[in-house]
């Protein structure tokens, strides 16, 4: 049975790249039946926080990229990781090197001068223990290879091979007796069952090492697939301009998780010239295969136009739901509550199918949604203001009392009181629609003007039109 991970570290909010690892991890285990499963990589306790975990734990619900299982976190099984590098110890795979930190450091500078990567040289590999220093605590290293090659059959980056004499003997315990990342991934992935890696190419060397570290243990090395790492749209490696955000971020700027994710599978996975997936559609499709080798670019206009075509697509009350769930964030700064009273959920339902043609993000939406909460008397903007200047009073003065006697309120009752106005003050329907407009949205565009009219109510419209006849 398959099973991936997700093994983000817990030194930052869940980012774009990252998302982007979880989907095609989480692709790959439901289109194969198999597991994905969570590991928190939190050994570096400096720089891990709760906070962090929280953010990539919520990032992950929010995009629908649910896990398998317990949330497993790696710190919490150092102790199995000091037992397995003690067994290396005891199998031969493994020794102690005393070598002092002065000593690592030489070895540096001689590399440094000589123009090549440093490397430990290996020199505790067949001392006795005995001659330690004194006062030296050891550490563990890997009796690693020295002739021949160390070879990775990549998913993605085909076979790669590396010269052993190029890898030194790495650190699988440090002389605190904390394990190492190398040594901890191994292990876990191991302990977990993970038949499939899947991460940033970032991580290549590494497989190269931490395939070391399993040959030593006479452990199967799962299957890997290194994926490019995401540039900006220059070429240049992502950085915050480019979208190398937090997925909270996203979700703040008004994307649909549905989007995201469809717009994150095609970031280096592509499926003929397909562009727009389902969920069910991306599962059926997913395969390694279809990976490419170069780094995907990130392209902002990209996401908004598929971000705007996904809110197309939505269902009204579903809309108003995502528009509720930013408002935390976005409500403040628009004298919104951070949640949807039951009364403008009602209306921004009601007045969605206007709305929802023009949005790219959420928070489009809910800026054009303004009349429906904007306080009254509502402020204008500037083309309002034009249209609302001259005359125009006096002829929404004179429309007041025909839409008063309407006995019925709706899109259809007011649009034929308007137009008999209109027809009666022998004017063009622009020249009384255009200032209605104006006065009922603070704007000039707006939805159809008739279907403001309908949404806002009864009193509300008449209030405002009194508003701009004082
Ligand atoms: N914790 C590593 C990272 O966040 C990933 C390790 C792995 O996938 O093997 O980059």
């Amino acid at each position: 049975p398959v099973v991936t991970r997700f093994a983000p570290s817990p030194t930052g909010y869940l980012h774009i790249g990252g998302a982007r690892t979880a989907l095609f991890n989480w692709l790959y285990a439901r289109r194969f039946g198999g597991k994905m499963l969570l590991r928190i990589e939190d050994t570096d306790r400096e720089r891990s926080t709760q906070g962090a975990i929280d953010a990539i734990l919520d990032g992950m619900r929010w995009l629908g990229l649910d896990w398998d299982g317990e949330v497993i976190y790696q710190f919490a099984r150092a102790e199995r990781h000091r037992a397995v590098a003690e067994s290396l110890l005891a199998s031969g795979n493994a020794y102690h090197c005393f070598a002092t930190a002065e000593e690592l450091t030489q070895m540096r500078e001689t590399a440094r001068a000589e123009g090549r990567a440093p490397r430990y040289d290996g020199r505790w590999r067949d001392r006795d223990p005995s001659e330690a220093p004194a006062g030296v605590k050891p550490v563990i290293r890997l009796r690693a290879p020295q002739e021949g090659e160390t070879v990775v059959e990549d998913g993605v980056q085909g076979r790669v091979t590396w010269a052993n004499r190029d890898l030194d003997d790495l650190v699988l315990l440090r002389s605190d007796g904390t394990p190492t990342y190398m040594l901890a991934v191994v292990v876990d992935d191991h302990d977990m069952g993970v038949t499939q890696i899947i991460r940033g190419d970032d991580h290549l060397t590494n497989a190269a090492r931490q395939s070391q570290i399993y040959r030593a243990l006479g452990w199967d090395v799962p299957a890997m697939a290194h994926i490019p790492l995401i540039h900006g749209a220059d070429g240049a490696k992502l950085s915050k301009r480019h979208g190398a955000l937090g997925v909270e971020e996203y979700r703040d700027r008004g994307y649909l998780p549905s989007a995201l994710r469809n717009y994150l599978v095609r970031l280096g996975w592509s499926h003929g010239d397909q562009e727009i997936f389902s969920t069910e559609e991306m599962v059926a499709a997913f395969d390694l295969k279809a990976i490419g080798r170069s780094a995907a670019r990130f392209d902002f206009t990209k996401l908004e136009s598929l971000n705007g075509l996904y809110i197309r697509g939505s269902e009204d009350a579903a809309l108003a739901d995502a528009i509720d769930a930013i408002l935390p964030a976005r409500g403040p700064e628009r004298g919104l509550p951070p949640h949807l009273t039951p009364e403008l959920r009602d209306k921004l339902i009601a007045a969605m199918p206007g709305l929802k043609e023009r949005a790219k993000t959420l928070v489009e939406l809910l800026d054009s949604a303004f009349y429906l909460y904007a306080p009254r008397p509502l402020a204008l903007d500037a083309k309002a203001e034009a249209l609302l200047a001259g005359d125009a009073p006096e002829r929404l003065r004179g429309l007041i009392p025909a839409l008063e006697a309407l006995p019925e309120w709706n899109a259809a009752s007011t649009e034929a009181a308007v137009r008999r106005f209109a027809e009666e003050a022998g004017v063009k329907l622009g020249q009384i629609a255009q200032p209605l407009r104006a006065a009922l949205t603070g704007r000039a565009t707006s939805p159809p003007v008739f279907d403001v009219l309908a949404v806002l109510g009864r009193d509300e419209s008449l209030a405002r039109l009194r508003d701009r006849i004082a």
